[in-house]
């Protein structure tokens, strides 16, 4: 049974030395990638290099594996407050840490929203007493995610809001859109969208083709993404600040992205493993399992995320982890909850894209560590002197079977069932101090 560690109720004390001996140290963001050692005190890394001083430090040999940055999965949601029979900040962050993830950031779209200091506030204290990994969280873009009236986004930043979203919906109004790029210009922070046209949409449950019609189901278009990303960016351009788009699952909205990326706008972008692993197809097999939002799209999509992640165009990889019991999921196609848990396999379903040669180990890691950290603004996910001690050692090689009864998420909603897969983290540290291993 793994062993999992409180880093911040019971803290690591500041001079207390661990040497991880016989690592492939990589830092995605640096370019290194040497065999040695890395020392930390306390709660920072120390130091790193082919052979280390630290006479009375604690070792832990690392077996040849790879020492990278913790991972950051920017897009999770774990529940809390409002919905903790699904999962709760332990149970997530023990699923995080178990997939070597360590740092989240929550969606607000709990009950309540994260529409005010109070609430944000209360995640963080209660982050501190139970979770194994650092909890950060996006903000709502507008009050209670209402689309009516814009939230107070000096005041959510001021008490540690990573971004803005309405993440679960949109912000369908245009003006509101505009008045949060304009607190996105000056307050330095992203605003993040679920991309969709809701009339679009109109209550479609999975992608719009074959499938939908083979089922009979409500279809939901490519274009009610992108048609949101395009007005968006056509905002972002005349207003200025930051832009982020969520779960990217088209290749129109890919376009959209590449051209403001072209132009020189502050815009980034992150997919999931599921929409760059799977197609509609999948609902044949895994059902309701393989509902989420946005669907899963056609094979033409799933090559140009592929192609996106590849070429550089997609700068991250997180993977809207969405807990949902059972009763949520044993309903039909169009009734039942949107999601699927996530942050477990993360990890391995994402080494798929090295072991296929279609990314190499740094720019994949760089994915879900520094790329992720830059665009919440995040002092993170990466490995230099002073830096906090997050870390997580990967075997490459261990193969294994997906097995979503073993989660340790609250939930089991998962489409990954039975896929084999190469590589998983083997420990992970959080605060200079080791929260899980196996
Ligand atoms: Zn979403």
């Amino acid at each position: 049974m793994p062993n999992f560690q409180l880093p911040y109720f019971d803290p690591i004390s500041s001079d207390k030395k661990i040497l991880y001996k016989n690592a492939r140290i990589i830092d995605p963001k640096s370019g290194y990638d040497q065999f040695g050692e890395l020392l930390t005190i306390g709660n920072k890394i120390a130091d790193f290099g082919s052979k280390l001083d630290a006479a009375d430090a604690e070792i832990i040999d690392c077996g040849g594996n790879i020492l990278a940055p913790g991972l950051i999965d920017i897009q999770v949601h774990f529940r809390y407050p409002g919905q903790t029979h699904k999962e709760d900040l332990t149970s997530g962050s023990m699923s995080a840490v178990a997939g070597g993830v360590t740092t989240v950031v929550c969606q607000p779209n709990t009950s309540p929203t994260i529409d005010s200091a109070e609430v944000l506030n209360d995640i963080h204290e209660t982050a501190r007493r139970m979770a194994h990994c650092n909890i950060l969280a996006y903000a709502c873009v507008t009050k209670n995610m209402k689309g009516e009236e814009l939230a107070d986004l000096p005041a959510l930043k001021n008490a540690g809001a990573v971004g803005f979203t309405d993440d679960g919906l949109p912000v369908m109004n245009a003006q509101l859109m505009r008045r949060a790029f304009e607190n996105s210009r000056d307050l330095g922070v992203v605003i993040a969208q679920h991309a969709e046209d809701l009339n679009l949409t109109n209550k479609g449950c999975i992608n719009e083709g074959e499938v939908s019609r083979k089922l009979g189901v409500r279809g939901i278009p490519n274009i009610s993404e992108s048609v949101i990303v395009e007005r968006d960016l056509a905002i972002l351009e005349a207003v200025g600040g930051r832009y982020h788009l969520l779960h990217v699952s088209t290749r129109e909205a890919l376009d959209v992205i590449k051209r403001a990326k072209d132009k020189g706008l502050q815009a980034t972008v992150e997919v999931c493993p599921h929409h760059f692993l799977l197609t509609d197809e999948q609902i044949l097999k895994s059902g309701t399992n393989a509902k989420m939002n946005p669907p899963l799209r056609s094979e033409k999509d799933r090559a140009a995320l592929i192609e996106g992640l590849r070429s550089g165009l997609i700068d991250a990889i997180s993977t809207d982890h969405a807990p949902h019991d059972v009763a949520s999921k044993e309903k039909n196609l169009q009734e039942a909850s949107f999601g699927i848990v996530g942050v477990e396999t993360m990890l391995p379903l994402s080494l798929m894209l090295y072991h296929q040669k279609i990314l190499s180990l740094k720019d994949l890691l760089a994915k879900m560590t520094c790329n992720a950290a830059k665009i919440i603004n995040f002092d993170g996910g990466e490995i230099k002197k002073g830096a906090r001690a997050d870390l997580t050692l990967i075997d490459l090689n261990h193969e294994w079977v997906i097995d979503p009864q073993k989660f340790y998420s609250k939930s089991k909603n998962s489409p990954f069932g039975g896929f084999e897969v190469k590589g998983r983290a083997t420990m992970t540290v959080v605060g200079g101090k080791v929260v899980f291993k196996i």
